[in-house]
């Protein structure tokens, strides 16, 4: 299938407005109870040996632009942790399965990364199942839309957030470095939020700001270790995330704001990925946020 039949595909499974049927999850959510199920790129993804023996911890690995991740890297030749929340096994074995059926070795490491322990942890299961380490991929994230103001918000929700978004990044990266050598990158999972706040993710869009400014910061003091630091900035992807935080009613024009009209979906952030990825595709690209937006800016 070509790229622009991929992009046909991502079409058609919106509405007339360019998002999707109301519904609503819990927290996580799952990608079986979402309708239309998202396109990981099962169907379509073909490896060329980029990854080649390459390995790699995608953290919440089990569902939405995780698992496209995960399926790409594993064509590309990769051997791949996922993490992701105990909630989501079933999420976690079908990508597991995924990742296997490309010939490669899956390692499942559950938990909740808003402890530190588990993401000091879950780098060293990856580290000792996967035989070293060559790729980290801070994909995990966590968002809640809210209709109240600042002067309502808890501090739980804030430490919640605060947590998932940005300690857990800190945490498995810090944890991750010794592993990592020349040729190693590490890609960060950053948001249109970031350059275009709505005031309903007033606390996650400061994380993604955050994780931008990280980013370019890190990649300086790694940089004369040989290792690459990047970040992807989504727009509207059609994931298990937005049913499981938003008002269903919400999900009906999500996406419909970009100027190519439509929500995307996670097979279509495969691509960004592979490339930041890529010791020979992306050799000289350390410090910088590619923006998967439809169009969107980001700057
Ligand atoms: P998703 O729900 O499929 O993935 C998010 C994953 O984060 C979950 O599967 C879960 O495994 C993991 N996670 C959340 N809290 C966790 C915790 N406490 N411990 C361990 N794992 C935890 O949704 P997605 O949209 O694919 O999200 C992936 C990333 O993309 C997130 O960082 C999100 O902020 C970012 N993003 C998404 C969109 C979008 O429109 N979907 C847009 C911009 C950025
Ligand atoms: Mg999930």
């Amino acid at each position: 299938m070509s790229e622009s039949e991929v992009g046909r595909r991502a079409e058609k499974m919106t509405n007339d407005k360019g998002g999707f049927p109301a519904q609503e999850q819990e927290h996580p959510g799952s990608t079986a109870a979402m309708d239309p199920v998202p396109d990981h790129g099962e169907d379509t993804y073909e490896g060329t040996g980029k990854l080649e023996g390459m390995r790699a911890l995608v953290t919440g690995g089990d569902s939405g632009i995780g698992r496209a991740v995960a399926i790409a890297f594993a064509r590309e030749g990769a051997d791949v942790a996922l993490s992701y929340l105990e909630a989501e096994q079933e999420d976690a074995e079908s990508t597991a399965e995924l990742v296997r059926a490309a010939g490669r070795t899956a390692v499942l490491c559950p938990g909740d990364l808003m402890q530190e322990e588990t993401c000091t942890s879950v780098v060293e299961k990856a580290v000792e199942e996967l035989g070293g380490l060559d790729i980290l991929v801070n994909n995990a994230g966590a968002q809640w839309a809210r209709d109240d103001s600042l002067e309502q918000m808890s501090s739980e929700r804030m430490d919640r957030i605060f947590k998932t978004n940005l300690y857990a990044l800190m945490w498995l990266t810090r944890a991750a470095l010794p592993h990592l050598g020349k040729g190693s990158s590490i890609i960060n999972v950053s948001s249109i939020q970031a350059y275009e706040p709505s005031t309903s993710l007033l606390d996650y869009a400061a994380t993604k700001a955050a994780i931008n400014n990280f980013t370019v910061n890190l990649a300086a003091e790694v940089g004369p270790r040989g290792i690459r630091v990047n970040a992807v900035a989504p727009g509207p992807i059609w994931t298990p995330l937005q049913p499981a935080t938003k008002p269903a009613k919400a999900m009906e024009e999500f996406g419909a704001d970009t100027p190519l009209g439509r929500a995307g979906q996670p097979s279509e952030l495969a691509g960004a990925f592979v490339f930041l990825a890529s010791p020979k595709d992306a050799s000289y690209v350390s410090g910088t946020v590619l923006g998967v937006t439809g169009g969107k800016p980001v700057f």
